[in-house]
Order: C-alpha cells, then sequence, then structure tokens
C-alpha cells in the first residue's frame, strides 16, 4: 500500500506545541518548571549569573504570588517568565472554557507581579487537549514542550541528572529542568522526594555547555530567530 503524502493541517500540527528549534547554532533554552521555589531558584539564579547564561522560568501563579521578590529578580536579570498554570493540575481534568479560564487568570496574577507580559505556556505534564492546545495561542500564548529532559522531579546523584540532560542536548533544544517538584502529592508512597542541590546540577551543565562553546537564550528568542520545530520526534522522554 502506499501512503500519499497527506501534510498535517496547520491547525493540528500547531496543536502539538514547540519542542526544539531547527539550527546548525550551538544555542539552546534551558528551562525550569514548577517555581519559584524559595531556596533552589535563588541559588540557580545565583549560577546562571556567574556562568553568564539566560534562563527561562515557566512559574506556578501559587508559586509566584507566595515569592514575588524570587519573581521580580529572575525578571531583572534578564530571564524570561513563562506560565506553567495556576496549580499543577493537568489540562486534560479541565474543559476547554475551565483551562482557559486557569491560564488566563494565572498569567494575569503573574504579570501583575513583573509588569512583563508573558508569551509562552507550558502546560503540567506537557498534557493537553487538542481544543485546548488550538485555543491556547488565542490568548497570546505559544505552547512550548522541550526536547529533552533530565529527569530531575525524581531523587537521585546530581551529577547523574546533569548527565542526563546533557546526553540529550543538541542544537537548537530545549531542556527541561526543574527549580521545584509543583505535585509532591503524587510521589509513590515510599518515595523520596527530590533532595538533590539544583543549583549543582545548573552548574554541571553550564560547565558542559561552556566546554563545547553553546549559548544559551531564552525561549522566546529562540523561537523567533529559528524555525521551530512542532513535531515530539525530538522529545525522549516525557516529564513532569
Ligand atoms: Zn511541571
Amino acid at each position: 500500500m502506499r501512503l500519499l503524502p497527506v501534510p498535517v493541517p496547520p491547525l493540528v500540527s500547531r496543536a502539538l506545541g514547540i519542542f526544539c528549534v531547527n539550527t546548525a547554532d550551538r544555542i539552546l533554552a534551558i528551562t525550569y518548571d514548577d517555581g519559584p521555589h524559595p531556596e533552589h531558584t535563588p541559588r540557580i539564579l545565583d549560577v546562571l549569573a556567574a556562568r553568564g547564561a539566560t534562563a527561562t522560568f515557566f512559574v506556578l501563579s501559587r508559586q509566584a504570588q507566595k515569592y514575588p521578590d524570587i519573581v521580580r529578580r529572575i525578571a531583572a536579570e534578564g530571564h524570561e517568565i513563562g506560565l506553567h498554570g495556576r496549580d499543577h493540575r493537568s489540562l486534560l481534568t479541565l474543559s476547554t472554557a475551565g483551562a482557559l479560564s486557569e491560564i488566563r487568570k494565572a498569567r494575569a496574577a503573574v504579570e501583575a507581579i513583573t509588569g512583563v507580559p508573558i508569551v509562552i505556556y507550558r502546560p503540567p505534564y506537557g498534557e493537553d487537549s487538542i481544543p485546548q492546545a488550538i485555543a491556547i495561542p488565542r490568548l497570546g500564548l505559544d505552547v512550548v514542550m522541550w526536547s529533552s529532559d533530565a529527569l530531575d522531579w525524581v531523587h537521585d546523584e546530581e551529577q547523574t541528572i546533569a548527565d542526563r540532560a546533557i546526553s540529550g542536548l543538541s542544537e537548537g533544544a530545549i531542556l527541561l529542568l526543574h527549580d521545584d517538584r509543583g505535585d509532591p502529592e503524587t510521589l509513590a508512597p515510599g518515595e523520596p522526594a527530590p533532595a538533590f542541590d539544583r543549583a549543582r546540577v545548573t552548574d554541571l551543565i553550564m560547565e558542559h555547555l561552556a566546554l563545547h562553546d553553546y549559548r544559551t537564550a531564552t525561549v522566546s528568542s529562540l523561537i523567533r530567530d529559528y524555525r521551530q520545530v512542532r513535531s515530539a520526534a525530538k522529545q525522549r522522554i516525557s516529564g513532569r
């Protein structure tokens, strides 16, 4: 049987979100989800500043309202703030109208802290329905997924986590990291909460990037300057 090459309709391909960008330049985006966290986030910011790196923080408005000074610091130091939602509830538990309402409120709450418009959104667990994914960009938010995942929402050694992050990196990658774990209620019975040094993981990754002449950019500048890849082909493992 021969399959005719039927292009994926733009609406559907748009609904997949952005996984990475297509480039041979040694540039990529580091992203942190689920924060801000009162200890991890400031220490990560210290490491980024020391390394001259730029990152993107997909924050929960619940956390942002608890720690507004940290949110203002993220923005003041040249990093991008994206939205990860109000809490860490999966959009699949919400109707499209319900999801849009949550996203609008969460976005307004975070924008009120920094005064900077938010233009990118990452759904908790990377999960959304096709109707939701089609509707969210109409709010002026690009849906951003990731192309490499350090699995840093489970406890492990810093070097092991950094190695996992590094193994999935390539030009144009969007790396998923966490400055907090936003859903500790989903830990399995007896499973230890992650207790490793998140700033140390960032430093190990930065050391590798410096050694290989990679530059870092915010997600927004990466997806503005290069062709967006709206396919999960480069996505290795799904994460939190
Ligand atoms: Zn998350």
